[in-house]
């Protein structure tokens, strides 16, 4: 790497949701902006001299030819490319219209940060291990985890289809704790325990459909149909 990182960031089909949570670093932007040389980032500034890059983060799923013309040539320029939040992780929302892809279906894919926006602290990580030399680590553990260390009351046991043991941890368990099941918009934990999830949501009544299909909503093709985790 360059003594200054060259950064860019790029939206494909998407909200904008992932790259609006680093606008919003408002105490650290400043920090980051100072320790990159940042070559690309069209929402927040027209100039872009763009060229070679250390590190590119992508955000959106892929849906028309002008996103994998970009993700092409991103790919072409960037040492590392790290994708930015659920579509561009799993296909998210645009795959549930019928036609995202997840940018590893076409292109290699150095590390990804999922989370539908992605979470201000995972991205201030692994920008940190970044600069450092350094690839971000995956957090291990799924939403379950998070959710019985801030000791909330387990939504399954009020008969609620939650995914919280499948999906990957990192939110802090944020909707388990206001009262609303998990709907796995992180995507597909590292290692997720299915078969067990599958008996524990059978004594409610729901299916191994039933349980994939509101996987679906976020991960897209991030499950096969026997529960393991694809991608
Ligand atoms: S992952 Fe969520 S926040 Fe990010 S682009 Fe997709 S819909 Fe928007
Ligand atoms: S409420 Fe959901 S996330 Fe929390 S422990 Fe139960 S299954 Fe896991
Ligand atoms: S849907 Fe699940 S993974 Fe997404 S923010 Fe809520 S608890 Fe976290």
């Amino acid at each position: 790497m360059s003594a200054k990182p060259r950064i860019g960031i790029y939206g494909l089909t998407s909200c904008a949701g992932d790259q609006l949570t680093l606008l919003n670093c408002e105490d650290e932007l400043l920090a980051i902006l100072d320790a990159v040389d940042l070559r690309s980032f069209v929402m927040a500034h027209s100039a872009n001299p763009e060229g070679e890059l250390d590190v590119a983060f992508v955000e959106g799923a892929v849906t028309q030819q002008s996103d994998l013309d970009l993700l092409t040539d991103v790919r072409s320029r960037a040492g590392l490319v790290i994708a930015i939040g659920t579509c561009a992780v799993w296909g998210g929302l645009p795959y549930l219209a019928g036609k995202g892809t997840a940018i590893s279906q076409h292109i290699q894919v150095d590390f990804s940060i999922p989370g539908c926006p992605i979470e201000k602290s995972q991205l201030l990580n692994a920008l940190s291990a970044l600069l450092h030399g350094d690839l971000p680590l995956e957090l291990p553990y799924p939403v379950c985890l998070e959710c019985t260390i801030r000791e909330n009351n387990c939504l399954l046991q009020r008969g609620e289809i939650c995914c919280g043991s499948l999906t990957a941890g990192g939110c802090g368990a944020r909707c388990p704790s206001h009262g609303v099941a998990c709907m796995g918009c992180r995507g597909s934990a590292l290692d997720p325990n299915y078969q067990s999830a599958q008996q524990i949501l059978a004594k409610y009544g729901y299916t191994p459909e039933d349980i994939l299909q509101r996987l679906a909503l976020f991960s897209g093709e991030g499950f096969s149909k026997e529960g393991e985790r694809v991608g």
